[in-house]
C-alpha cells in the first residue's frame, strides 16, 4: 500500500492477522513505483486526500498509481477512496488531484465537523449471506453521492438521514465496488474484525467471500 502518507499500519496489521489462513505471501509498504510495480494488489489508505495526492505527485508517483488501479486490485478507505474517483465535491481551495479511475462522485468531509467521528453498526450482506452485522468506523469521512456508471455496485449504505438534509432519499452510499476496485469511505482497519481485509484479499484473487459459496 503506499506509505506516503496516512493511516497504514493498522491495515498491514490486519492483512498480517490473515496471512497464514488466507495464504497472503507478503505484505509490503509502498513508496516508489518500483515498489508498486512488484504488488499483485493495493490499499490506498485513510489520511489527507490532498495531501496524499501533492506527495505521490512530487514522487512522480501519481501516474503509476493511475495505471495500476485501472486493471489490478485496488481497495481505497476514507481519503483513499477520495483518491480513486473521478470526482469530488467539497475538495480543499485550489482543488485536488485525483486518478479518476472509479466512476463516482464523493463528497470530501460529508459529515461535518460536529460528528467528525462516529460509528454505525450495520448488515453487510456482502461479506456473506449470514454475516453478522459491521461495526463501521467514520472519522471526518466521505461519502459516496453519485453513482456514475451502471457498472458500480452498491455495497453498503447508511441509514437513510445519517449525513443528509433529506431523510427521503436513500441512505448514503460507503462502499462500492467497480470491476478490480473497492472504495469504502470508513476504517475497517481500526476494528479487530478482518472481515473487509478478508472480502478484498478474496476480490484480489477473484474468489468467494464465503468458503465454499459460489
Ligand atoms: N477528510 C479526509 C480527506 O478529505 C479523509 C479522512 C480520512 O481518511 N479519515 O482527505
Amino acid at each position: 500500500m503506499p506509505t506516503l502518507q496516512g493511516a497504514f499500519i493498522e491495515h498491514i496489521h490486519a492483512l498480517n492477522t490473515l496471512r497464514d489462513a488466507e495464504r497472503i505471501d507478503s505484505v509490503v509498504e509502498v513508496r516508489t513505483s518500483a515498489e508498486l510495480a512488484a504488488v499483485d494488489a493495493l490499499i490506498i489508505p485513510g489520511g489527507e486526500s490532498t495531501s496524499m495526492a501533492l506527495i505521490a505527485e512530487r514522487r512522480g508517483l501519481l501516474g503509476a498509481l493511475r495505471e495500476f488501479a485501472r486493471t489490478k486490485p485496488t481497495w481505497g478507505t476514507c481519503a483513499g477512496l477520495i483518491l480513486l474517483a473521478d470526482k469530488v465535491t467539497h475538495a480543499k481551495q485550489g482543488g485536488q488531484k485525483l486518478l479518476e479511475v472509479l466512476p463516482v462522485t464523493v463528497s470530501r468531509n460529508q459529515f461535518g465537523r460536529q460528528i467528525d467521528s462516529f460509528t454505525a453498526t450495520l448488515d453487510s450482506p456482502c461479506l456473506g449471506p449470514d454475516a453478522a452485522p459491521f461495526e463501521y468506523v467514520f472519522i471526518r469521512a466521505p461519502a459516496i453521492v453519485s453513482v456514475d456508471s451502471p457498472e458500480v455496485e452498491p455495497l453498503v449504505r447508511l441509514p437513510a438521514g445519517l449525513g443528509q438534509t433529506e431523510a427521503s432519499e436513500p441512505g448514503l452510499l460507503v462502499a462500492v465496488r467497480y470491476r478490480n476496485i473497492l472504495g469504502t469511505s470508513f476504517h475497517p482497519e481500526l476494528t479487530s474484525d478482518t472481515r473487509w481485509h478478508r472480502y478484498f484479499v478474496h476480490m484480489a484473487r477473484a474468489e468467494p467471500t464465503q468458503p465454499g459459496a459460489e
